[in-house]
């Protein structure tokens, strides 16, 4: 299928800020999160507007390794599971580790270099640990705070099995934003997100609205949903708390993921986020190339 206009990547901002006292440009950028030794999700889920963002300075740091114990039809971070097809282990070639102790350090001083007061962070699916890494969660919250006063942090997070416990232990860190992403409607989940379940996700979004945190979630259009179970995730969103969605296309990030069913036109975005609006959500990013971190420092504002 042939990529239409509306989904080709944003190209770099030109003039864009400088990295605190880093130099500018998105060479750097990279260069700068390289040598700190910080993954973003925006180069391991290969993101169309990871050059818009990077010339911004904005990134979502990835915590807890590039490797995920999980492998969603959709996303292109390395798998554990590619490694032996055994599904999670402990460290080894699947390429899981122990979690790095100073990763926390490490991502606030990087956070702080960048100049960013806004700081998005996000992980891959650790089942392998016994919280999820809940608690490595909460201490990069925790350094982000204490190392950048005043700066406000977005966490978005795996669904942690499903675990209580492992959930109010992030919300104790104090982030500013709870987002989880469903990612698809129900009925495809066993192709996008085979080991993850609709119900637990949208469990996990429910508790956190509970503890009267902003929630956010989002999924992707073009796997194949039909517009009837489009309408129906965004009611079960919405009454489960959550304030904020975002809305974006699929893009196959790699020849081993699914293939896109449908480049939805912009109009249907539109009429998306109209119809998110009117159902009571405060923040609506809904668009083609809309990623669930992109410009969410602006969203945050709405809410
Ligand atoms: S759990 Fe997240 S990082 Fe892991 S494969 Fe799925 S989308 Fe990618």
């Amino acid at each position: 299928m042939r990529l239409p206009d509306w989904v080709k990547a944003q190209p770099p901002a030109i003039g864009g800020p400088a990295i605190g006292g880093l130099g500018a440009g998105v060479l750097e950028l990279k260069k700068f999160l390289r040598k700190s030794g910080i993954h973003t999700v925006c180069e391991e889920a290969r993101c169309p507007n990871k050059a818009a963002c990077f010339s911004r300075s904005g990134a979502a740091f990835l915590i807890m390794g590039p490797v995920c114990t999980r492998n969603c039809g959709f996303c292109s971070v390395r798998s554990a599971m590619d490694s032996g097809g055994t599904g999670p282990v402990g460290s080894g070639p699947s390429g899981l580790g122990p979690l790095s102790g100073d990763e926390p350090e490490r991502l606030a001083a990087a956070a702080r270099a960048m100049g960013l007061r806004y700081v998005v962070i996000t992980s891959v699916t650790r089942d392998d640990l016994e919280d999820g890494g809940a608690g490595h969660f909460a201490d990069c919250i925790r350094a982000v705070k204490s190392g950048i006063p005043g700066a406000r942090v977005e966490v978005l997070t795996p669904d942690f099995g499903g675990s209580r416990t492992a959930l109010e232990t992030v919300l104790s860190a104090g982030p500013d934003v709870f987002n989880h992403n469903v990612e698809t409607v129900p009925g495809l989940y066993p192709a996008v997100r085979p080991q993850a379940d609709y119900k637990r996700s949208l469990s996990v979004l429910g508790w956190a609205s509970e503890s009267g945190i902003p929630v956010k979630s989002g999924f992707m259009l073009g796997l194949g949903e039909k517009t009837e179970e489009v309408a129906a995730v965004m009611r079960d969103l919405r009454a489960g708390g959550c304030r904020m969605l975002t809305i974006g296309q699929y893009l196959r990030p790699s020849r081993r993921s699914l293939p896109v069913s449908e480049y939805v036109r912009p109009e249907r975005f539109v009429e998306l986020k109209t119809a998110a609006l009117a159902m009571g959500f405060r923040s609506v990013a809904s668009g083609p190339l809309v990623r669930s971190s992109m410009n969410a420092e602006e969203y945050y504002r709405d809410v």
